[in-house]
């Protein structure tokens, strides 16, 4: 799977509780003002993302997973295989997806994955409507919840303010930031 980060011990961002965050690369989508230009080209490493987790992650401390990008989607043959390993280690799982659920289930693969997560949130980021959720990233978007039991912890946790994490990989001397941010730039 084309993988750009794989970062654990993510608080109340991207999801609730202690999560996994997980971000693929490769996107078709053009959003104006993209939240994560740099994960739209395909290029990067080809990992065997499930044999990385078992030997790299203490999944004792993960409470929930989120699955990001770049297009999740695009690569869902890969992505039904990992959703159905981290669904032995957490029941909740997120997945970010530019495209809409009506447009995702036409494809059998994809309705496979909606079996094994909590919820999906969907749909293309719009830039005129973001207006600061903290889970979504424009009014547009969509809670699709496979598990009701996570409904009230997502939706009481959107209405909170938005606090990306900073990350600094002192190996790579790459900072990065964990969290929706509404950006300024042109789109690329
Ligand atoms: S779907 Fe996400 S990664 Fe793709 S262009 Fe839109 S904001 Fe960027």
């Amino acid at each position: 799977m084309i993988i750009a980060y794989i970062i654990p011990d993510i608080k109340d961002t991207l999801g609730p509780n202690n999560r996994l965050c997980i971000w693929v690369k490769g996107c078709k989508k053009h959003c104006k003002n993209c939240l994560s230009p740099e994960l739209r080209a395909f290029a990067g490493n080809d990992l065997d993302v499930i044999t990385f987790l078992e030997d790299n992650v203490d999944f004792s401390k993960v409470e929930g997973v989120s699955i990001s990008g770049g297009e999740p989607f695009l690569q869902n043959n890969e992505l039904l295989d990992l959703v159905v390993y981290l669904e032995s280690k957490t029941k909740d799982i997120l997945i970010y997806s530019g495209y809409k659920y009506e447009e995702l289930a036409k494809d059998p693969i994809n309705r496979l994955i909606f079996k094994h997560i909590a919820c999906l949130i969907d749909g293309e980021y719009l830039y005129e409507q973001d207006k600061n959720e903290k889970l979504k990233g424009s009014l547009n978007q969509r809670f699709i919840f496979f598990r009701k039991e996570f409904e009230n912890l997502y939706l009481s946790l959107n209405k909170k303010e938005r606090q990306p994490i900073p990350i600094i990989f002192d190996n790579e001397h790459l900072y990065l930031e964990v969290g929706l941010r509404k950006r300024s730039t042109k789109n690329v």
